[in-house]
């Protein structure tokens, strides 16, 4: 099970600050104010909105639904966190803008210079990512779990782009399968280069055809291939969703469900070249809850690429939907009671975490 044995010390999993324990009052929300890029300036000249992240939680809040106290702080994943599925050169390759700028998907980070790059980004990245391990412990406790950052689905170089499947696997007792929604606008070449030929992960993925990155050889890893156009709308990307979800959870049953929620199919959105309302949207994330808690599959979903200005507030409404829907929320943690898993079920899955 373990993936990189010599980042294990004495043959167990090496020690992290970012498994903690979680107050059960708390919801699987996981957020810091850390996960905010500013660019020292540079964001008023261009449509990108790098404090997304924020924003959606501001939103949250004036609607009710969270509080400072009842979402889950993230951690900035440490060195040895990272590097169980990285190499120190792909890490020392991240001070390289143009390369931060790619994985995030925010061209105005080629701007700024190298040592800003480190100072600026690379702890906000590390905490978003912390905080998407966070959020897969929590997802497996709870059946549902939403890291308002995290989702750098290009991260790979010396591979190494889904942290939180790899700390699944590396920690927690029972998780030995994961299926990959990815619906960002973009392939997500960095966690299919990571999983070719690993028979634990199932991909689906479903992306803009004529963008970045094309590639090729990454495809190879995907087990649920859907390819748009430009400019494709709501309702045949919804149905599409809809079909190949279900598509993907009915050929294989996995222990957990990482959905990368990219919002840069938004109609306008300058990379993704697809016209999805912001409904649309909503939409797309209900169906995806609808089909994981249906089956009682736990769920965690990041946040992934989407700057536009607008961009937060859809998120923000998008999560008040599921919480609307009952698909969320503090009276549904633990896994759905119509689960089809006899094993399933609130406090099942969390009994089967390893003690850490
Ligand atoms: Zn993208």
């Amino acid at each position: 099970m373990s993936c990189k044995k010599d980042n294990e010390g004495e043959g167990g999993p090496h020690h992290t600050e970012l498994y903690g324990s979680t107050p059960k009052t708390s919801l699987p929300i996981v957020y810091h104010s850390d996960y905010n890029i500013t660019f020292m300036g540079l964001e008023k000249l261009h449509p990108f909105d790098a404090g997304k992240w924020g924003k959606v939680i501001h939103f949250l809040k004036e609607e009710q639904f969270i509080t400072d106290e009842n979402i889950v702080e993230a951690r900035e994943a440490s060195e040895q966190d990272l590097l169980v599925t990285h190499t120190k050169r792909y890490l020392n390759r991240l001070k390289w803008s143009l390369v931060v700028a790619t994985i995030t998907e925010i061209p105005p980070l080629i701007f700024l210079p190298n040592f800003l790059v480190q100072r600026k980004v690379l702890k906000p990245l590390r905490t978003q990512t912390g905080g998407t391990i966070m959020a897969g412990k929590l997802a497996v406790e709870r059946g549902w779990a939403i890291n308002v950052g995290g989702g750098f689905h290009h991260c790979s170089g010396d591979r190494g782009g889904s942290f939180c499947a790899y700390f699944l696997f590396e920690r927690v007792e029972g998780i030995s399968t994961a299926t990959i929604i990815d619906l960002d606008a973009h392939q997500g070449n960095g966690h299919e280069r990571d999983f070719l030929d690993d028979q634990r992960v199932f991909i689906m993925d479903m992306y803009n055809r004529h963008i970045y990155p094309r590639d090729a050889y990454a495809k190879r890893a995907i087990k649920r291939r859907v390819e748009l156009d430009w400019g494709t709308e709501d309702s045949e990307y919804l149905q599409k969703v809809e079909l190949h979800c279900d598509g993907a959870l009915n050929e294989v049953r996995p222990d957990v469900i990482v959905y990368n929620a990219g919002t840069d199919i938004l109609d306008g959105d300058p990379l993704g070249g697809l016209s999805i309302s912001p409904h649309g949207i909503v939409k797309r994330d209900e169906l995806v809850f609808r089909a994981a808690r249906r089956r009682g599959i736990p769920i965690l979903m990041v946040t992934s690429g989407g700057y536009q200005k607008k961009t937060a507030r859809i998120i923000a409404d998008s999560i008040l939907n599921l919480h609307h829907q009952g698909l969320i929320g503090p009276e549904r943690e633990g896994l759905s009671s119509a689960a089809t898993s006899p094993t399933s079920g609130p406090g099942s899955s969390g009994s089967a975490l390893t003690a850490i």
